[in-house]
């Protein structure tokens, strides 16, 4: 029976993963909204990002992932103008690219 705390930790860390090739399952980026307040959230990769296909070359053939992309929106504590993100990831799910609108990136961390 698993106590409480172990239980969070999976919530928290995920299980253990053979298929994930090491790349970490989620990531934290860090905004900076115009009016100067800091906006921190966690992006889990399995859920939040939508696939991106190639266009394929015929109709027999499975269309290929190209990439990544994630578009949120975050709004501070304090502040009702949101910050918009997108983010643009290879097939691995590593950032490429970004755009933002109502703030500035300041990063995009790996969650180990
Ligand atoms: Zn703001």
């Amino acid at each position: 029976m698993p106590t409480l705390v172990d239980r969070i930790r999976d919530l928290l860390l995920g299980q253990p993963d053979e298929n994930n090739n090491n790349h970490a399952p989620a990531m934290r980026i860090t905004v900076q909204c115009d009016c100067g307040q800091k906006i921190t959230t966690r992006i889990e990769k399995a859920y939040e990002l939508q696939e991106q296909y190639l266009p394929a070359a015929d109709e027999d053939t499975p269309p290929t992932v190209a990439g990544y992309v994630l578009k949120k929106d975050l709004v501070g504590d304090c502040c009702h103008e949101p910050v918009r993100v997108i983010v643009h990831f290879d097939a691995d799910k590593r950032v490429i690219d970004h755009s933002i609108e109502g703030g500035q990136w300041l990063s995009a961390t790996e969650c180990a």
